[in-house]
């Protein structure tokens, strides 16, 4: 079974241009985006909020990047809220709503992410590699 990739060119360069580069946790971010703006449908900007949790440094905060350049949730509209956790609690829970509806990412393997991460040279194979992956092998996903 071959995977079509969750972004698409298109995407993936806005995030680049936005962000500077290409990393697995932009990618990630916009992954999510992307996957809850088709299961939510929002109609308006103003129908979704976001929050997002998580320790606030690198590579954690790239998701922010790519869930404002994929999704309507941005800062500077308020809709998208960050949540910072403790520097020890390796976390990232992303969540989309509406007025009627949610889902929920947890990511999966932070670990094995961040060792992979670690490689920098690799980076931007990495983000293409998640791109082209299957998205409950990177999220434990809840909707509602
Ligand atoms: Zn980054």
């Amino acid at each position: 079974m071959t995977s079509s990739p969750f972004l698409n060119q298109n995407e993936l360069g806005l995030i680049s241009l936005f962000h500077s580069h290409l990393g697995p946790f932009t990618v990630l971010g916009g992954i999510a985006a992307k996957h809850a703006m088709m299961y939510l449908n929002p109609k308006r900007a103003r129908q979704i909020t976001c929050v997002v949790e998580t320790v606030p440094k690198q590579p954690f905060l790239c998701v922010l990047d790519g869930i404002q350049v994929i999704s309507f949730c941005t800062m500077g509209k308020g809709n998208l809220i960050f949540n910072p956790l403790e520097e020890n609690k390796i976390n990232l829970t992303l969540k989309f709503e509406t007025e009627t509806k949610k889902i929920v990412f947890k990511l999966k393997n932070i670990q094995e992410l961040l060792d992979k991460a670690k490689d920098i040279k690799n980076l931007e194979k990495l983000a293409n590699r998640i791109n082209m992956g299957r998205i409950d092998d990177l999220f434990d996903i809840e909707r509602g």
